[in-house]
């Protein structure tokens, strides 16, 4: 597996704050990789130096061996990398199909497109997601793990060959954290590289097939699931031994 996205010494300052620290790390193409940390360890802001939503302060940004530093996040996203966000901003008042048919529309036929197709292609990613009968009800009146599959689906509609997905779980029973599982399965299963940020780590550990951990912003211990788990560093770091 070659290297799909890869981030080179990145750091990224607020203020006097180091958010992120000499921050290099690897996505291989096709692969399941997990991102793990406290609160306010920097996932997210890796993740935004990713997309390309913030810049870093130093280090570089590669996707397909491409330097991407520079590039907008649109131009990120037709090149293959969608990020779902930790809080999902769906357009409310439109329908779930609606909001679907506007990635659809601007980032796979760059604003031209036949309204039928895009709308077929629409219904075919809420069917895929479990929307489908969700098709003409306002995004507002989702529920939460309703919202969190059509953030996903959203991310998706860009085709990309990254999906990095923020805390995509966060807050769902348990049920409903396996109904998301089986979508990351599915979107994985079609080639897709996932990056998947989680603090749950049931989901984590089925998930996953190589674990990264941030702790203040460095990466304290990389490998696989079940070595990570049980790695001092994770476990201090993370829950708090
Ligand atoms: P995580 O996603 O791991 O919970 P974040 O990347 O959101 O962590 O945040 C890492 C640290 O950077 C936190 O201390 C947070 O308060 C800080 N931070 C994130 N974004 C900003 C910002 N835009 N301005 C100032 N501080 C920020
Ligand atoms: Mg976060």
């Amino acid at each position: 597996m070659h290297d799909l996205l890869a981030v080179r010494g990145l750091s990224r300052s607020f203020g006097g704050f180091k958010a992120l620290s000499d921050v290099s790390l690897s996505v291989r193409s096709g692969e399941r990789l997990g991102l793990i940390g406290p609160n306010g360890s920097g996932k997210t802001t890796l993740i935004n130096c990713m997309a390309g939503t913030l810049a870093p302060s130093q280090g570089a940004v590669l996707f397909d061996g491409q330097d991407i530093s520079a590039l907008p996040p649109h131009r990120r996203t037709r090149l293959g990398i969608a990020r779902s966000f930790q809080i999902p901003k769906p357009f409310s008042t439109m329908s779930v199909l609606d909001n679907l048919r506007i990635p659809i529309e601007y980032v796979v036929h760059r604003g031209g497109g036949h309204g039928a197709e895009i709308e077929a292609q629409a219904q075919a990613l809420l069917a895929k997601f479990g929307l489908a009968a969700k098709a003409g009800v306002p995004a507002g009146q989702l529920s939460q793990v309703e919202l969190r599959k059509l953030e996903l689906a959203r991310a998706m509609a860009a085709r990309p060959r990254l999906l990095i997905s923020d805390e995509a779980m966060a807050g769902l029973s348990s049920s409903e954290v396996d109904e998301v599982l089986d979508i990351l399965d599915r979107v994985s299963a079609e080639g897709v590289a996932v990056l998947m940020i989680e603090h749950i780590m049931r989901a984590m550990m089925r998930f996953s097939q190589r674990v990264v951990c941030l702790e203040a912003g460095r990466i304290v211990a990389e490998g696989a699931p079940q070595d990570i788990v049980r790695d001092p560093r994770v476990r201090k770091a993370y829950l708090g031994e």
